[in-house]
């Protein structure tokens, strides 16, 4: 049979539902069947790079912890740096630290400081987009640096849960939508 060559029906083949997971009520997504594919992964990345080589980008900022590994990839195709955004009391130098809301309670995200240059371009990049609360906090970071927020890129989008209103007037680019 032959190779599809429609890139999202691939790519969307490739994320497996986890029902209860981590906990009860939660559809998880995994992509880690996307990661052991080179193919649907070389797709995720060109799908990226499709949409923004044209674009001036100074920085990819990658959301712990599945955002490094698109995000990463992505900084080497594009030239350009990658500075990961973790959860608390990972990094080992001096950060800035930002809290946000989670469905339930509150969460943490931190930077090294002095990893965005003033006006810097970035794009900051993460595995899924649910209800955007991780990704403004991830923005939230940037802007304290003094950088530029120009676009989120996510693999998948749950388009039910309109975390792409939480980021507007950002640009949102998502592969595939559920
Ligand atoms: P949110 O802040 O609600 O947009 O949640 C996004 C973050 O939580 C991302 O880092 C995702 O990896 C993770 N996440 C949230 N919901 C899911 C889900 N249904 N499947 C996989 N990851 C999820």
């Amino acid at each position: 049979m032959p190779l599809s060559t429609d890139r999202g029906a691939v790519i969307r083949g490739l994320i497996r539902d986890i029902p209860d997971f981590p906990k009860k009520g939660i559809l998880f997504k995994d992509i880690t069947p996307l990661l052991a594919d080179p193919r649907g992964f070389h797709m995720v990345l060109d799908a990226f790079a499709e949409e923004f080589v044209g674009t001036h980008l100074d920085a990819i900022v990658g959301i712990e912890s599945r955002g490094f590994i698109f995000g990463a990839a992505l900084a080497a195709r594009l030239n350009c740096s990658f500075v990961p955004v973790r959860k608390p009391g990972k990094l080992p130098a001096a950060v800035d630290r930002v809290s946000y809301a989670l469905e339930y309670g509150e969460g943490s995200l931190e930077m090294h400081k002095h990893s965005i240059a003033e006006g810097a371009n970035v794009l900051i990049v993460d595995d899924l987009l649910a209800t955007g609360g991780t990704a403004v906090g991830a923005a939230e970071l940037v802007r304290k640096q003094g950088g530029i927020v120009l676009a989120f890129a996510f693999v998948v989008e749950l388009a039910f849960l309109s975390g792409r209103e939480r980021l507007m007037p950002v640009p949102v680019k998502s592969v595939v939508t559920f």
